[in-house]
């Protein structure tokens, strides 16, 4: 069986790190894969994770199972953190799942048990793994216009002028914040345009928020998910904890479940359970049980809001840093990265300069343009700069 197979693609971001770890030089940078990085280049345990960890160790009892939802106090950490103070707050139920992409894929095969014919507006250019999650659940896939090329900034007409047109059978997937690939994010005024379409017109929301914290601090970042929550009767949240918790391999994330009442949000949430069960039945406890643990600890709380704000004002800076070293060595054309959010931006390079950097400079970025930011050392500024000046002219 296995010989008729045609190989993998392989995944292009995955196998740039394959080829960074083989590159002998000294120098070399990577851009490419989307973690968070001090300025030593690593991914650190963050503090209140680390003593979550230990009072774990102290007190946790059991292996046992928990159950197809996962920690139910996790769950409910979720909901407070993403909506409270919201009319959604008593109307959503949340699943636990493996990572934000357990997340994505699960309410996908919601959407796809719930209407088969579910076509799903994703934003042009959008998070490279949307698309297969979508068609592996057997949805339609189309995209709607959002970032602008020239300005690098989100073409908010083109973007509410194609939304107008979506209907009963569409979900329309938004970036709650830091939008992936691009930086570029919708402005306030925006997801209170999208509310009033998806009120108008029938369409479902579905936001994908994977980087909460990591734009302009927590509250910010989550305001435009919050508006829409509170005035609209039924949406889907994707959420992750892998960037502002540093969980990333812990696989720790939930699926949201907004409904007109909270009954409906509970059906929408028992056939979730229902699918998990057929596919990898329960998620994994690590990671949420440290999470609501630090939820549920004001302590803990307080120590990981101060560790989050800190790489928060670290990306700001690093941002600012790049665009003036640039805009000192005569160079404005990529102010715009000072503008954008969370970890990445769009450069608008080529694939061909993406490979002059990786080959003349040693500087990993991947093919279609992106750079991670929060992958940046302060010592590695002025190289970059260089160097993105050099393949650009
Ligand atoms: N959504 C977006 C927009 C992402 O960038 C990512 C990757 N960080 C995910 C979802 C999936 O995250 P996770 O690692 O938690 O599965």
């Amino acid at each position: 069986m296995f010989s008729q197979l045609s190989p993998a693609q392989p995944d292009p971001i995955l196998s740039l790190s394959l080829i960074y770890n083989a590159d002998q030089r000294d120098h070399k940078m990577d851009l490419g894969i989307g973690v968070y990085r001090n300025n030593q280049g690593q991914t650190p345990i963050m503090t209140a994770i680390s003593q979550a960890e230990q009072r774990l160790l102290q007190t946790q009892t059991t292996k046992s199972y928990v159950g197809l939802a996962g920690s139910e106090v996790f769950n409910q950490c979720m909901i407070d953190l993403l909506l409270a103070d919201t009319s959604a707050h008593s109307r959503t139920a949340g699943v636990q799942t493996p990572g934000g992409s357990g997340a994505l894929r699960m309410l996908a095969d919601l959407m796809h048990v719930a209407n088969a014919n579910t076509t799903v507006w994703l934003t042009d250019l959008s998070y490279v793994n949307h698309r297969p999650v979508m068609e592996a659940a057997g949805l339609k896939v189309k995209y709607y216009p959002y970032f602008d090329r020239d300005t690098k900034q989100v073409n908010t007409d083109a973007m509410l002028s194609a939304l107008a047109q979506a209907g009963a059978n569409d979900v329309v997937l938004l970036h709650g914040c830091c939008h992936n690939p691009t930086g570029a994010d919708i402005n306030f005024e925006a997801w209170q345009a999208i509310t009033a379409l998806a009120n108008n017109n029938g369409f479902i929301p579905f936001v994908d928020m994977a980087y909460l914290g990591f734009g302009d601090g927590l509250e910010k970042d989550g305001a435009g998910l919050k508006f829409m929550a509170d005035n609209i009767e039924e949406m889907m949240i994707a959420t992750s904890c892998s960037k502002n918790f540093g969980l990333y391999r812990e696989r720790t994330g939930a699926a949201l479940l907004v409904g007109d009442t909270l009954s409906n949000a509970q059906k929408a949430k028992g056939r979730i359970l229902t699918l998990a069960r057929a596919s990898y039945t329960m998620p994994p406890d690590h990671g949420a049980a440290l999470v609501a643990d630090i939820l549920t600890s004001s302590v803990l709380t307080a120590v990981w809001k101060q560790e989050l704000i800190m790489m928060q004002q670290r990306i700001i800076g690093l941002r600012q840093n790049l665009v003036q070293t640039l805009a000192a060595k005569g160079c404005d054309q990529f102010s715009f990265i000072a503008d954008h959010k969370g970890m990445f931006s769009m450069t608008g390079l080529s694939p061909e300069k993406i490979m002059r950097l990786r080959d003349e400079f040693a500087i990993y970025a991947v093919g279609d343009g992106r750079i991670n930011v929060a992958g940046l050392q302060e010592q590695q500024i002025d190289a970059l700069a260089t160097a993105l000046m050099t393949v650009s002219q």
